[in-house]
């Protein structure tokens, strides 16, 4: 949306940059459509006028807090005010309804400490700087005002701040809900302590971040009449599972195994454990500390956290022993066997390890090592035990590891919940979301499919609700809005969530068929939807397939998509550790209705995930939303770094940028009466000298210069895109 009638000999001008994304200049002459433009960086280009950006010149040394009041609303100035504000330390800023904050990659104490939480208490929203605390306020004022529901959305891609951020917000939360002077293990205190022990299970570190959550989240903090915190509910999505066993350089597992090899001593003698090098599991990659964390000094902290949750000692043993398990688990190698296709546990160690596991397990080395090895056969005649070559048992047991470990996590999660406790009669509440952000990848699979799919979904959510603000202050105004245009992604969700005929309905078919491969599920795809807009058949692949997600297109690969769809729980596990003479390994399996174990066993994990987004789009519906973007100013993971062309990509994929197109389907620029004279007035001299009332003289003077389409509402001028720009530029040459 160049603006390009109002570019003029010496206008300063955005143009467009492959390095910094955008660079600022002067324009030296134009001839027709084009013009030549000397750049801030020494150089001289000619482009069409359509491609320049007029330059703010208002904007203090210091940049906007809100964007909005930015004169023109277009990518390089968000981009620009973003940078002056990261570069002094201010990582927060607001774009209207969107709150962005930049992760500082660096400590800020003062910015989180007490007398902060105190200032922003009751401060009516704006007065003070922007901050997390001032949406966590509002948030909590206007659940109490108005007896809603609020929710608080926080988006962003891997490593950008989500967790810090929902952290600082529950912290905040607990201190206006919290109860002073009491000691103890308040609902609070609870709350907050969930925490670190949802990361010690749920985090690791990724090349992306050191301790990237691998699951989303929403808590749903519970208060009473007097606005006091009386319980919380916390629910998860999307484990990643397939890390248990696998993890390339150098990334790590899940955080609880290296602070169990960390522990005092006894528990270390207990379990048999020691270095992390020496565990499979471990040992694929060779990253095993983090900088600036002490696995041993998090093993307790995780303890203590656990003790404020109410998680009884023998039951944190409990915890503590499975995941000593898995690890041994993980160290049980595989022969050929003596008959054709068999296999073995290999030798002396992992004889050690099979025994270690059972041990620890608590269930019969016998029945765990024939789990591993074999497989039965039901026929309609008889009972066949079929053996597993070496690669069979290893999948099967990768399968166990990941099946325990993701049921010891689901148990975690609902032990926090019971041990929390949810206040039936509470009077309002507040969630808060910390979900992956959009993914796109040289390589993307189901997991990505996932998040993508969610980020449309939320996406949605966000359109529809910033439409509706737009809207409602048009209605409070008093101005003509009706023409607007509405932009909505529906078709996107169409194409996978549709019921019949969706990618998720067509990934299920696929699985329940024997004979499907990822080969026939991607013709499938093909030819369902060879007309459909959202969907690319990309030219030289034969079962990748591309979606044009409302961030860009991403290209999936399907090999993996079937079987990451397939929530299969082999009988043989079931059996073993339902069997366990510890009841707390017992409980994760519980026995199925006997029809499941008959009929199709087969649970898709796509399905349940849809259903999952639905009942949070449903809970999330019910109230009133605030949005946190959080960018990642570099991928270094290093502070004072600002890559320009990173961040543009983020708020391009954020949906801050499609915020800004909504607003600008209407009225992005208001100004007041007040201030609309004082800067347009020397454009109508002759009505500064009448003394009209500020609102009929600024119909005089939007008269006198023949502005189509903008408008004059209660207290403001209404402007379409690009007409500041060019009022500005007609005052340029008044
Ligand atoms: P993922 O999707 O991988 O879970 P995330 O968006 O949750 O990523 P965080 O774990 O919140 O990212 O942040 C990554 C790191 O950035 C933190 O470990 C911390 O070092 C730093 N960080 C984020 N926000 C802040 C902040 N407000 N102040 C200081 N450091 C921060
Ligand atoms: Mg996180």
């Amino acid at each position: 949306m160049g603006t390009s009638v109002n570019i003029f000999e010496g206008s300063q001008v955005w143009v467009e940059d492959p390095v910094l994304a955008w660079i600022d200049g002067q324009v030296l002459k134009v001839y027709g459509d084009e013009a030549e433009i000397q750049t801030s960086n020494g150089n001289v280009v000619v482009l069409n006028l359509s491609k320049l950006y007029p330059k703010d010149m208002d904007v203090p040394s210091g940049g906007f807090d809100d964007m909005t009041n930015l004169s023109y609303l277009h990518e390089p100035g968000v981009l620009q005010n973003l940078a002056t504000r990261y570069e002094l330390n201010e990582i927060y800023t607001y774009t209207g309804n969107v709150f962005i904050a930049i992760n500082p990659f660096q400590r800020l104490p003062h910015l989180y400490d007490a007398h902060m939480m105190e200032q922003y208490r009751g401060a009516p929203f704006g007065k003070l700087r922007p901050h997390v605390f001032a949406i966590a306020d509002a948030a909590y004022r206007a659940m109490m005002n108005e007896e809603k529901g609020n929710s608080i959305l926080i988006s962003g891609e891997s490593g950008a701040g989500k967790t810090e951020t929902t952290k600082m917000l529950m912290r905040y939360l607990a201190y206006l809900g919290g109860r002073t002077g009491t000691e103890g293990r308040t609902v609070e205190q609870k709350v907050l302590e969930s925490n670190p022990v949802l990361e010690a299970f749920g985090n690791a570190k990724t090349v992306r971040n050191n301790n990237s959550s691998r699951f989303g989240k929403f808590v749903e903090i519970q208060f009473d009449e007097h606005g006091r915190i009386s319980g919380a509910a916390i629910r998860t999505y999307l484990l990643e599972r397939s890390r248990v066993c696998q993890i390339s350089d150098p990334e790590r597992n899940y955080h609880c195994f290296y602070l169990l090899c960390a522990a005092p001593r006894e528990e270390i003698e207990k379990y048999k454990l020691g270095n992390p090098k020496l565990f499979h599991y471990l040992n694929q990659s060779n990253c095993y500390e983090l900088d600036a964390v002490s696995d041993a000094h998090d093993y307790l902290a995780t303890r203590r956290a656990m003790d404020i949750i109410g998680i009884s000692e023998e039951q944190q043993d409990a915890i503590f022993r499975v995941v000593a398990a898995i690890l041994h688990l993980g160290n049980i190698d595989f022969a050929k066997g003596q008959e054709i296709d068999s296999s073995e546990v290999k030798d002396e160690r992992s004889r050690f390890h099979l025994q270690m596991t059972a041990d620890l397990l608590m269930c019969d080395p016998h029945a765990l090592q024939d789990a591993l090895c074999k497989r039965v056969m039901i026929t309609r005649e008889e009972v066949i035990k079929r053996s597993l070559d070496p690669l069979g048992a290893t999948v099967s047991r990768d399968g166990l590891a990941k099946t325990i470990y993701s049921r010891l996590f689901d148990w975690l999660v609902d032990k926090i919940n019971v041990s929390i406790g949810q206040d039936p009669n509470s009077k309002s509440l507040i969630g808060v979301l910390d979900i992956y952000g959009f993914e796109s990848f040289k390589i993307n699979s189901f997991e990505q499919f996932c998040i993508n799919y969610t980020n449309e979904k939320l996406q949605q959510h966000f359109n529809q609700h910033v439409f509706k603000m737009e809207q409602e202050e048009y209605i409070k105004e008093e101005i003509d809005w009706s023409y607007i245009e509405f932009v909505d992604n529906q078709d996107v969700l169409d194409l996978i969530e549709k019921k019949p005929g969706g990618i998720i309905v067509l990934l299920d078919e696929a699985c329940m068929f024997p004979k499907s491969t990822h080969e026939t599920f991607s013709q499938k795809l093909y030819q369902t939807f060879r007309v459909h807009k959202r969907f690319i058949k990309p030219k030289l692949s034969l079962t990748d397939f591309t979606i044009a997600h409302y961030a860009g297109e991403v290209q999936y690969q399907s090999d993996q998509f079937l079987d990451k769809n397939k929530d299969y729980l082999v009988p043989e596990h079931q059996d073993l550790l339902a069997a366990s003479q510890c009841s707390f390994v017992a409980g994760f399996f519980p026995p199925l209705p006997e029809e499941t174990t008959k009929s199709s066993k087969f649970s898709s994990i796509g399905s349940r995930f849809k259903l999952q987004l639905q009942q949070l789009m449903d809970s999330l519906n019910s109230t009133e939303p605030h949005y946190i973007r959080c960018v990642k100013p570099n991928n270094l993971l290093k502070p004072a770094i600002f890559e320009n062309v990173n961040v543009m990509q983020q708020l391009r994929s954020g949906g801050v940028l499609e915020a800004i197109r909504i607003s600008c389907a209407g009225y992005p620029t208001r100004r007041t009466f007040f201030q609309f004279v004082n800067r347009f007035g020397i454009l109508a001299p002759e009505v500064l000298e009448k003394n009209y009332d500020e609102k009929v003289a600024c119909k005089k003077i939007l008269e006198k210069i023949g502005l189509t389409g903008s408008q004059i509402g209660k207290t403001k001028v209404f402007l379409r895109a690009g007409q500041m720009a060019e009022l500005d530029a007609r005052r340029a040459t008044v």
